[in-house]
């Protein structure tokens, strides 16, 4: 492969920070626009290494990378500013999606694949925090691609299984990620969860995250695990109270320290290493915020996502710039020595976004610690 000056997490944080231009965006599996958490991406491989890169947002129509046409072999060139700096290919569309439920539902409004081999889907399309703009996380955009179609509100635990089931069996998919809208309610999504993890791991034997904002009572992370849930994220996206405010006014009414008791309660039940939080950086956290929660989270066993912000087109953020790859760089180095030293590691994790790692360059910092830490 060419390289030039850049090495593989090099490349990735730049296209992850700057998106790229496609020549042709029906190439591999579709991209992904809206719903909840990071979107407006599409997964690329480098190096063998499948990570989401933005390409419907604005910095993606102005990036400097542009992906050529796929050859013969399904290998396409990178250019940047027309130079060519590497090659990358494009997982193939999922079988599961050409499926439909017996009631003519297709299984892509149920669930979606994210980078090479994860299922991932949002059981609940609705949340408390987006009913009205003032309060909703404003990088979020849970209803967008329900209002466009390509999704269902409530996806019942029977189909989350038949879909689970088939994309096992058809695609291969290892692993499943299931995040979830808050519901009006104190358990914040936890028993929408823990039906729809029970009625997955009944049909077939796969790995589940579950995703929720931290339920009212802690007994909540035992009936998930007991359900068949393998990993637990609770994200906080911003780690300071100040950015949350900001960012996240809803979202932000759960403090940092609930999260951290919540954290300290999980990690007894799921394990060091299975229970994972999502960190946006480029909303105004600075580098040593980042750095000194993620210390606080590795030494209770949580393994600190950190994930370069993407602006979702159609949100109040969508201007708002992409981290530049010199930060990301800045924080990702120093955080893969603490994860090592911690014993935390991706590929230690059973299920969901760290394991996955897709968004981030966070697990290809990681490998250049591989032999210096312990497995969590
Ligand atoms: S890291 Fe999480 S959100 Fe990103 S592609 Fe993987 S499963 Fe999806």
């Amino acid at each position: 492969m060419l390289r030039n000056t850049l090495r593989t997490e090099e490349l990735i944080s730049e296209l992850q920070s700057f998106g790229t231009r496609l020549a042709d965006p029906a190439a591999g599996a579709e991209s992904r626009r809206g719903g909840a958490g990071p979107s407006d991406h599409k997964a690329v491989t480098i190096d063998g290494v499948t990570v989401m890169v933005p390409v419907h947002t604005a910095p993606a129509f102005e990036s400097p990378y542009f992906i050529e046409q796929p050859d013969a072999f399904g290998r396409s060139r990178v250019l940047r500013d027309g130079l060519p700096v590497g090659d990358v290919s494009f997982p193939l569309r999922p079988r599961f999606y050409d499926l439909h439920t017996a009631d003519g539902i297709p299984y892509s409004k149920i669930a979606v694949l994210h980078g090479r081999d994860v299922l991932a889907t949002t059981v609940l399309q609705s949340c408390v925090r987006y009913e009205s703009r003032a309060k909703s996380c404003q990088f979020c955009a849970i209803g967008q691609s329900l209002a466009a179609g390509r999704t269902i509100e409530r996806k019942t635990p029977a189909q989350l299984a038949e879909v689970a089931k088939a994309a096992v069996e058809l695609d291969g998919v290892t692993h499943m990620v299931m995040t979830t809208g808050t519901p009006p309610g104190k358990d914040r999504g936890a028993a929408i969860l823990a039906e729809s993890a029970a009625a997955v791991k009944a049909a077939v034997n796969l790995p589940i995250q579950v995703q929720c904002e931290p339920p009212d009572d802690d007994a909540w992370f035992g009936r998930l695990y007991g359900a068949g849930a393998d990993g637990l994220g609770m994200h906080l996206e911003a780690v300071t109270e100040a950015v949350r405010q900001r960012i996240m006014p809803g979202k932000a009414q759960v403090s940092v320290e609930r999260y951290f008791s919540a954290y300290e309660a999980a990690v007894p039940v799921f394990g060091r290493g299975q229970v994972s939080t999502y960190i946006l950086a480029g909303l105004g956290d600075t580098r040593e915020e980042i750095l000194g929660v993620s210390e606080r989270l590795i030494a209770i066993g949580v393994y600190p996502f950190v994930v370069p912000f993407v602006p979702i087109a159609g949100t109040p953020l969508e201007n708002h710039p992409a981290p530049a790859p010199a930060f990301m760089a800045s924080l990702l180095a120093p955080l893969a020595s603490m994860l090592a030293a911690g014993g935390l590691t991706s590929i230690g994790a059973k299920a969901g976004c760290a394991k996955c790692g897709a968004c981030s360059a966070l697990s290809t910092y990681e490998r250049g610690h591989a032999g210096s830490g312990g497995c969590a």
